[in-house]
């Protein structure tokens, strides 16, 4: 206990107390993280000393780190058995501003060997230093790990300097610092337990608090893939994806450049939205070295990968940041990207690997999928592989993709069609679907009403468009058997007569087999969603939105085979029935906004109908 010397901080080391203090950190509690992260770092350093066959002060004792809660005293303690500091070192690393012990062993590591080891060397910055958020006092003593140093006690208030002494000789190996507290918080045992497993529960040494260790999940995606047993996978699972049920998928990947990522990502089997519960939030947390930078982290993923659960951990990340200054950083973009892409192509292996799991997959989860199709220009196309259907060719239930869908078409068809319906059999009795059976194409069905959304946006896939079955621009090439040519069009004209501004124009079908008329919307660029969403913003105004379609008539129907030799003999009643026809096309097609009209006509053909028949 010779020297008493103080020193003055460095002055860029005073304004970065003011900044860490004042502002850098919104979460005061992180300084526990800090501290760990420190600890931990030091423990590795002492970890690789031995490895590498150097010789160590106490080389038995164990690599852990203990921390300790006085309520009384208002005192918070963490205590390592790492590499610890020198007289020399204590004014570096914790005076000034360079850092040069982190600086100093990474040069060291280089010199000597394996690159690999290098992730045991933290990034500069600013970590020690958010002890003072919490304390007004800090006292740091410590022994180095290099044999012979002796062992010193630096305590700073955190304003102007800070005093270095001579610890007593019987101080082991390692750095315990302790903080004298400012407000009670941190010094209950409760409090510090839980931001420990917040943030530090995958540090790679046994973390004690008061005697009781608290880490006991390892980081096992820092690991080799094959030394991991598929139980340890999926006690993680549980741990960090609160869920009992196994995975659907699994992707543990590593990768070095262009970034530096270690992530282990699940597929939960359930989707949450898909039980209509509200919207999920990405449960993906970020590490950096086994140390949580943000737990669900927001634009790691796009937001239709919300429904992945697990981690990603890149050294490239800086560790003490703002969150609010992590989100919109290029880096984050960066692993956003590379992460997506990796994923997608995972997603497109899988799809290969197993089509019924897959399909079992997509049935839960596509639905983010089809948003990604609709919001992700960068990933539509990638994406749109993914995308699964039921079609006029699979079975009920079963599906395909649009590439399978395209190998099958014949060479005349130059779109892939599609039908918006309700249900299989709705889709099967459209009349929008007479003319592609006809003619031997298959038509994709469509049940989600977001599926339309999906198609405007996504346009073409492999260069086919995409295109509404009720827009097909189909010729069947029909003999007119039930009537002439000349008749049909007659008929039509006699149609628009009746309905006049109701429908737009009237024509002869070549699309038509098994229904007498379809009705079509007229404007090319109206589609059924946007449809909706004019019906939505009118609901309150006076006037329902109604569309002017046009009508097709089937001239080979026997039903309008009859309505042309009546229109001859009873144009009165003729009209009646060609208002019902277009009507009935109309309702069929979804375009009907308003039955009471139709109703009354119907009820009025029946009664004429029974009166004639008494
Ligand atoms: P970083 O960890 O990013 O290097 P910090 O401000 O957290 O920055 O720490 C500064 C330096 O102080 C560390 O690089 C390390 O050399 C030293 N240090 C901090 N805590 C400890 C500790 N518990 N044991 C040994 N050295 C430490
Ligand atoms: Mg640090």
């Amino acid at each position: 206990m010779s020297t008493n010397e103080k020193h003055e901080f460095q002055a860029e080391i005073a304004q970065l107390l003011d900044i860490v203090i004042h502002s850098l950190y919104t979460d005061k509690e992180i300084f526990v993280r800090e501290l760990i992260s420190n600890a931990s770092d030091a423990s590795e350093k002492v970890k690789f000393l031995q490895t590498s066959g150097q010789e160590v002060t106490d080389p038995d004792t164990p690599l852990s780190i203990s921390i300790s809660t006085d309520e009384a005293a208002k005192t918070l303690t963490f205590k390592d058995s790492g590499v610890g500091m020198t007289h020399g070192e204590l004014i570096d690393n914790l005076g000034t501003i360079a850092h040069s012990g982190s600086k100093a062993f990474l040069e060291q590591l280089k010199a000597r060997q394996s690159a690999g080891d290098a992730h045991l060397i933290g990034q500069f910055g600013v970590g020690f230093y958010a002890a003072f958020m919490a304390a007004d006092k800090v006292s740091v003593t410590t022994r180095s790990a290099t044999p012979g140093e002796k062992a010193w006690t630096w305590v700073s208030d955190g304003k102007t300097g800070y005093e270095i002494d001579e610890a007593p000789a019987e101080t082991p190996r390692g750095t315990t610092i302790t903080l004298h507290l400012k407000e009670e918080e941190f010094s209950k045992a409760d409090r510090i337990k839980e931001i420990i497993r917040r943030y530090s529960n995958f540090v790679p040494f046994p973390i004690q608090l008061n005697g009781e260790e608290i880490n006991t999940v390892q980081a096992i995606w820092t690991r080799n893939k094959s030394d991991i047993k598929e139980e340890e996978y999926t006690e993680f699972y549980e741990y960090i994806g609160h869920d009992s049920d196994a995975p659907t998928y699994r992707l543990h990947f590593n990768a070095d450049a262009p970034l530096n990522i270690r992530a282990l990502l699940f597929v939960p089997s359930h989707s949450l939205e898909a039980l209509g519960m509200t919207r999920a939030k990405s449960e993906v947390h970020l590490y950096c070295r086994k140390v949580l930078i943000e737990a669900k982290a927001e634009g790691l993923f796009p937001e239709w990968l919300r429904f992945l659960r697990g981690v990603v951990d890149s050294e490239d990340l800086p560790l003490n940041i703002s969150r609010e200054t992590m989100q919109d950083s290029a880096l984050m973009q960066k692993l956003n990207r590379v992460l997506t892409g990796r994923f997608i192509k995972f997603l497109d292996e899988e799809a290969k690997a197993d089509p019924e799991k897959y399909a079992k997959f997509f049935a839960e989860h596509g639905p983010c999928l089809k948003e990604g199709v609709a919001t992700d220009y960068e990933h539509r196309e990638a994406l749109a592989k993914l995308l699964r259907f039921e079609s006029s060719f699979t079975e009920k239930g079963k599906v395909t993709s649009l590439a399978d869908y395209v190998s099958r078409m014949p060479t005349e068809q130059t779109a892939i069609y599609y039908i918006l319906a309700g249900s299989r059999e709705a889709a099967e009795a459209s009349a929008y679907y007479e003319g592609l059976k006809a003619k031997g194409f298959e038509a994709l069905f469509l049940y989600d009403p977001r599926d339309e959304f999906v198609m405007d946006n996504l346009r073409e896939f492999e260069g086919k468009p995409l295109q509404a079955a009720e827009k097909a621009d189909l010729s069947l090439d029909q003999a007119f058997t039930a009537m002439t040519e000349e008749e049909a069009k007659g008929l039509a004209a006699f149609i628009k007569e009746t309905l006049a501004d109701r429908v737009n124009e009237v024509r002869p079908s070549k699309r038509l087999v098994g229904s007498p008329a379809v009705a079509l919307e007229s404007d090319k660029f109206m589609t059924s969603s946007m449809r909706r969403i004019m019906r939505a913003m009118n609901r309150e105004g006076g006037t329902p939105f109604e569309s002017k379609p046009d009508l097709e008539i089937n001239p080979n129907h026997s039903m309008m085979a009859s309505l042309e030799k009546l229109r001859q003999n009873d144009a009165s009643l003729a009209g009646k029935i060609a208002e019902q026809v277009f009507d009935n096309a109309r309702a069929a097609a979804g375009l009907l906004e308003d039955p009471r009209e139709m109703l009354k006509r119907a009820n009025e053909l029946i009664e004429q109908l029974l009166a004639s028949k008494n």
